[in-house]
């Protein structure tokens, strides 16, 4: 089923996969549609899409809850899709999935897309496209600098990851989260979660969070501890989720993208600090610095 409703003059078109109680949202402002929902929904989307008038797509990645319907649109009216160039490619061709995500959300059928530069225009206004690699390669981030409003893709989600999929990246997921937290944005409307009217103060929730876990793994891993090890003390529940994706979902997907990324500065003689972004903030304007300390001798790990 969809629920469709307005929020900050966005149309908030919010798809329900009843089996497994999983959301996704496809939203439409001024005339461009931001994602094209999951095939699965394809009856209803479609008469929404019929119903209302928009002139392209934007796509905020690939994945195929978001891609679903773009085929059908371009069959159906001809409308230009616009993707991350990182996503071109991938688009062309039908998608490959794995079963439970077929059951969830469907497949995506190929279709042709433009690719994205750094800005974009709707109807009547400018837009910011922020590439925020981290849960896919190629997602983005719409920003309208006058309104303050953000549309994050799969960036967020939730403020506390607690499994991850094996493409994401815990240190990918961070540096995204702070070149959008530089900007001065107070509401986000996120692809699974929906309108955020606090959406700042969740998004730096996730910050904290994960740069909570970072400095852990990144401790216990630098005192010797084999990243399964980290993995099992770390996250002592199960997921159903980890089972049901025979473990492309996982929490040890965490603690590798961390460790991943602890050798690659370690080789490179860099230090991740943790916990040194300042956010500084004077009036509404916002700095942000993500500071690496070079290695000083005798001083750290290594
Ligand atoms: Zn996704």
């Amino acid at each position: 089923m969809i629920n469709v409703y307005e929020k900050d003059q966005v149309l908030c078109v919010e798809g329900i996969l009843e089996e497994t109680r999983s959301k996704v949202f496809v939203y439409l402002v001024d005339g461009m549609l931001i994602d094209t929902g999951a095939e699965k929904l394809q009856e209803e989307l479609q008469d929404f899409f019929n119903n209302y008038s928009f002139d392209q797509v934007v796509l905020t990645h690939h994945h195929e809850d978001h891609t679903g319907n773009a085929a059908w649109l371009q069959e159906n009216g001809g409308i230009p899709l616009l993707i991350h160039p990182l996503g071109i490619e991938r688009v062309e061709v039908d998608g490959e999935y794995p079963n439970y995500r077929k059951i969830t959300w469907g497949n995506r059928k190929a279709f042709r897309a433009q690719p994205l530069g750094e800005r974009i225009r709707s109807r009547t206004l400018d837009w910011q496209v922020i590439h925020t690699p981290g849960h896919a390669d190629d997602n983005i981030a719409l920003f309208h600098e006058a309104s303050g409003r953000l549309f994050t893709g799969d960036l967020f989600v939730s403020p506390k990851t607690r499994v991850m999929m094996k493409s994401e990246s815990v240190p990918l997921i961070l540096a995204s989260l702070r070149t959008l937290l530089a900007l001065p944005f107070q509401s986000v409307f996120c692809s699974h979660a929906g309108f955020l009217e606090n959406g700042r103060a969740l998004l730096e929730q996730k910050l904290i969070h994960l740069e909570n876990l970072q400095q852990t793994i990144t401790g216990l891993y630098a005192e010797g501890m084999h990243p399964s090890d980290i993995d099992r003390q770390l996250f002592q529940k199960t997921y159903p989720i980890v089972q049901f994706s025979n473990r492309e979902w996982d929490t040890r997907h965490i603690v590798s993208s961390v460790v991943a990324d602890y050798n690659i500065k370690k080789n490179r003689h860099l230090r991740p600090c943790a916990n040194t972004l300042g956010i500084l903030r004077r009036g509404t304007e916002i700095l942000l610095e993500q500071q690496f300390t070079a290695h000083s001798g005798g001083d750290g790990p290594f």
